[in-house]
């Protein structure tokens, strides 16, 4: 944990960045080693524990980039809150008669809450709630994978982000403990769809690859209020957006949410993947990624990356 005493609290226009990016890196690299890349998903298995990439975008359209920051991995579920997103600006307040708000305390697949609250996931962010919002779009979407790449599109700018195919098929093999949730809920009545339907739109969504500096981009819209910055477009209301930003405060990293709030400061998300994405409203988005995770699944060097750049810039949202 580190407390800084005095932080570089100079006003944004003359923060160096770039110079904090390096500052960063060194220290995330030390991290390298001491976390277990995710091998539950096949696939995941074979990415380079040394990869390590950080991107900075601004609302003044500036990007800062570090090492591994163009190059795409699997977003798992950092995709939770683009589908969050999409069922919200269709839903509204109706959403929540059907997945809950309050931070889960427990891992991102388990069971044994589901049951005591009688099939309706504590928050959209652990997986239960994923796959319920997944349901939700069936009902708004023909075809709900193809809304959520056009979307995905949208936010980031970037129309080449493709899902893929042999991460959504190892997570196809493997996701017999999120099959569980999806069932379980189903014979709650919380989902409403054919489960095979659900579990493929949350394969494909937790299947798309995005590199830190498309995911800081995307992300620029929950910095910015719910309006794209580029194009001007509202994407959520004022209040929708607020909301958001709080359930990733409060949900975005599980178990360790807490503690991400404390060391952190800043709504963000979380995946498998070893990605990281925070937004600071009005300024702007920052995502890293390094494989290795630690027991709660968070990126290891991710966090510590996350809660440097909050320390030596002095931002925060407090
Ligand atoms: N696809 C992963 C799963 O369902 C996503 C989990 C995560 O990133 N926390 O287990």
């Amino acid at each position: 944990m580190i407390d800084s005493a005095a932080p570089d609290t100079g006003t944004n226009d003359k923060m160096d960045y770039q110079r904090i990016l390096e500052d960063i890196a060194r220290a995330a690299q030390a991290e390298i080693g001491k976390g277990k890349v995710a091998d539950y998903i096949p696939a995941l298995a074979r990415v380079s524990p040394q990869k390590l990439g950080i991107a900075i975008e601004t609302l003044r359209g500036e990007s800062f980039l570090w090492g591994d920051a163009e190059e795409p991995f699997s977003i798992q579920s950092i995709s939770k809150v683009f589908t969050l997103a999409m069922a919200f600006a269709l839903e509204g307040e109706k959403l929540w008669q059907r997945v809950g708000l309050e931070p889960s305390g427990n891992p991102f697949n388990s069971l044994v809450q589901l049951e005591y609250e009688k099939g309706i996931p504590r928050n959209p962010f652990i997986n239960a709630g994923s796959i319920v919002v997944a349901d939700v779009l069936l009902g708004h979407y023909k075809d709900p994978k193809t809304g959520i790449l056009e979307f995905v599109h949208k936010l980031s700018g970037s129309s080449d982000i493709q899902f893929d195919k042999e991460v959504m098929r190892s997570e196809w093999e493997t996701g017999h403990r999120n099959a569980a949730l999806a069932y379980f809920m189903k014979s709650l009545g919380n989902i409403h769809h054919p489960v095979e339907d659900v579990l493929n739109v949350y394969f494909h969504q937790c299947a798309l690859p995005m590199s830190c500096r498309q995911l800081a981009k995307a992300f620029l819209v929950f910095a910015n209020h719910g309006i794209l910055p580029d194009t001007g477009e509202r994407i959520l209301t004022l209040s929708q957006a607020k909301r958001l930003n709080a359930i990733m405060l409060t949900c975005g990293f599980y178990d360790e949410a807490g503690e991400f709030a404390f060391r952190v400061g800043l709504p963000g998300k979380s995946g498998v993947g070893g990605g990281i994405v925070a937004i600071i409203p009005n300024e702007l988005a920052i995502a890293a990624w390094s494989p290795e995770l630690n027991e709660h699944g968070n990126s290891q060097a991710g966090i510590l990356a996350l809660e440097l750049f909050t320390t030596l810039t002095g931002m925060s949202i407090f």
